[in-house]
């Protein structure tokens, strides 16, 4: 079932098999020294991919998402999904889709869920960090702000991946790729080929 482009189609999400191969290897590589961690879990696609990672190394992921979709989810917006909107609490709602993700590939002792917004996460936040996947909130001050709080916890040698790098704004909103600017302007990182639309910075030892 696992790697088998058909499971990985029917959950929802916005991250194509050749980029979730890419989060896999990372992750496979990154979880021999310490957990892996997302922002932005959606339904689970990544999830899956970085937690087989994790898995083979007997590690875990830890995938943080408030669960209440980000600005271009909700009704009226471009990714705006009918079917996971809650009418009774009458907000987008995609945790129960992560965690059926969760069950059906069998990761259910691999990904660690944490459901509230990433600032709320990382206040009391200690643990180093061999991987970080940035894929929450698409504005630069969402994702100026994951940057920021979970970055400094990325060991030497780990990775820094950040989703949605479009250089050319007609292809997508610009804020990933500001972050990712940012970044190796700070002189931390090394920048590897990116896969896709994800940028891969290695945090030089
Ligand atoms: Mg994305």
């Amino acid at each position: 079932m696992l790697f088998d482009p058909a499971f990985f189609r029917q959950i929802k999400g916005f991250l194509n098999h050749h980029e979730g191969v890419a989060l896999y290897r990372l992750a496979r590589k990154a979880s021999r020294k310490a957990p892996c961690l997302e922002i932005g879990s959606y339904c689970g696609k990544s999830a899956v991919y970085l937690g087989l990672g994790c898995q083979e190394n007997n590690a875990v992921l830890f995938s943080i998402d408030h669960h209440g979709g980000s600005e271009e989810h909700q009704p009226g917006g471009a990714y705006f999904d009918p079917s996971v909107y809650n009418r009774e609490l009458q907000q987008v709602d995609t945790f129960p889709h992560f965690r059926q993700t969760i069950l059906k590939s069998g990761l259910k002792n691999t990904i660690v869920p944490i459901v509230c917004s990433s600032q709320v996460a990382v206040r009391q936040w200690k643990t180093p960090l061999g991987l970080v996947f940035i894929d929450g909130g698409h504005s630069y001050e969402s994702a100026f702000a994951d940057y920021t709080a979970w970055s400094k916890f990325i060991l030497p040698g780990g990775y820094l991946l950040i989703h949605d790098i479009y250089q050319d704004p007609q292809q997508g909103g610009q804020a990933p790729f500001q972050i990712y600017q940012q970044a190796l302007a700070s002189g931390r990182y090394k920048a590897l080929p990116m896969i896709e639309s994800i940028g891969i910075l290695l945090h030089q030892p």
